[in-house]
């Protein structure tokens, strides 16, 4: 390996930000590849949807950034790999060692109608939604999903405007990735709020002014945000390396094949029979030890394993409940603070995430 060598990362986004700020004017030659102009931090949507908080809170400037830590920003998309060489729309981008950050999509499984839906998993997406509801003040408003996504979009919304707001969720119960009791508690909170909860109903289609679910009856309503299910992006998708549903899978150094690694949500790690979650807390963690070992590998020091926090069956979240409020959930118990103070950590861990690119 060349004593500086030539790291190029594909994806700017929680993990490939946060791998360029923990590298930051070392001898590492660092090359960006992001088509986007600007690190968006993707937990402030619903807040953001709801009024709450500003643009500038959700974002910070890629090429500022990029240039004071001493990075190249290739503001293209990146196509495929062709034998140590990144071709993205424009350029070709040589390699010595190859990150992988292009995150996730969100996956609409297909459902009839899915264009009339609106989505908060993208920044523009976001800004489209906000856009409709200061238009068109909807009355009645069907947010199809209860993941920690869903039941903060309906929370906040619930919130802040006097719309009928609904929660659609294919299973038995909302938060159905979180223990039990945290679904019990956090449904009894939103019934307070006013939220109706339509558990164990499957959406079939979705039309502008009605939402049609798989048993055949429909419900009038002004708007539809899909917040359930992410894919693997079209990058990730065309690569051609060990995938596990699509996902690439690494082994437990993270990474995917010889000098090239994944980390965030395009990643599948598994490790010790623990499940990384696709999260911000993940994605971070992920940068800060693949920055380690690329420290290590310069040395020419041996590769550590990372350790998972946040797996399948240990969550970790902070999740708005609305009214200044949020619940903590760590592994299988809620986290014994006042819902006031957890959801002030929260937003002051979110906004402070865009700080630290600024
Ligand atoms: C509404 C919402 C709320 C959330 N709330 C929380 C929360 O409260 N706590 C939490 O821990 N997590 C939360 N998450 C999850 C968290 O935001 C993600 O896990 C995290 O952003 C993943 O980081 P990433 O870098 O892997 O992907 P991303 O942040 O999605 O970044 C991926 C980047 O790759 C770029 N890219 C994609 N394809 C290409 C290509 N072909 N070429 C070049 N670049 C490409 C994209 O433009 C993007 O900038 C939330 C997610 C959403 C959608």
């Amino acid at each position: 390996m060349r004593s500086s060598p030539r790291l190029v990362i594909v994806g700017g986004g929680i993990a490939g930000a946060e791998l360029i700020r923990l590298l930051s004017n070392t001898e590492i030659e660092i090359s960006l590849i992001e088509p986007k102009h600007q690190i968006e931090c993707q937990a402030l949507y619903p807040d953001y949807l709801a009024g709450l908080v500003g643009i500038d809170d959700m974002i910070a400037p890629l090429d500022d950034f990029c240039e004071r830590s001493g990075a190249l920003h290739i503001s293209e998309r990146a196509l495929e790999l062709d034998d140590g060489v990144v071709v993205c729309q424009r350029s070709r981008v040589e390699y010595d060692i190859l990150v992988i950050a292009v995150g996730a999509e969100q996956n609409f499984y297909g459902v009839k109608g899915s264009e009339n839906a609106f989505s908060v998993n993208t920044f523009e997406g976001t800004l489209h939604a906000r856009e409709f509801i200061e238009r068109e003040s909807p009355d009645r408003i069907m947010v199809v999903g209860s993941g920690l996504t869903g039941v903060e979009v309906a929370s906040v919304l619930a919130d802040s405007l006097e719309s009928n707001i609904y929660i659609v969720e294919m299973q038995g119960r909302i938060l159905p990735q979180f223990p039990e009791r945290i679904s019990r508690l956090v449904e009894r909170i939103l019934f307070e709020r006013g939220v109706s909860i339509l558990t164990s109903t499957q959406v079939s289609e979705i039309q502008r002014d009605s939402i049609t679910f798989a048993d055949g009856t429909t419900l009038d309503c002004d708007m539809t945000i899909w917040t359930t299910g992410i894919k693997p992006t079209q990058f990730a998708e065309n690569l051609r390396f060990p995938k596990k549903r699509g996902w690439l899978l690494t082994d437990p150094y993270l990474r995917v094949q010889d000098d090239i690694f994944a980390i965030g949500d395009c990643a599948w790690i598994e490790i010790d029979q623990k499940l990384a979650t696709k999260t911000g807390i993940e994605a971070e963690r992920q940068a800060k030890h693949m920055a380690e070992n690329l420290k290590r590998m310069i040395r020419r020091r041996s590769l550590t394993q990372y350790s998972i926090l946040a797996c399948t069956e240990n969550p970790i979240a902070l999740i708005s409940t609305g009214c200044g409020r949020a619940v903590g959930v760590y592994g299988r118990t809620c986290i014994p603070l006042p819902a006031r103070l957890l959801r002030a950590v929260k937003i002051w861990i979110d906004k402070s995430i865009v700080s630290r690119y600024k």
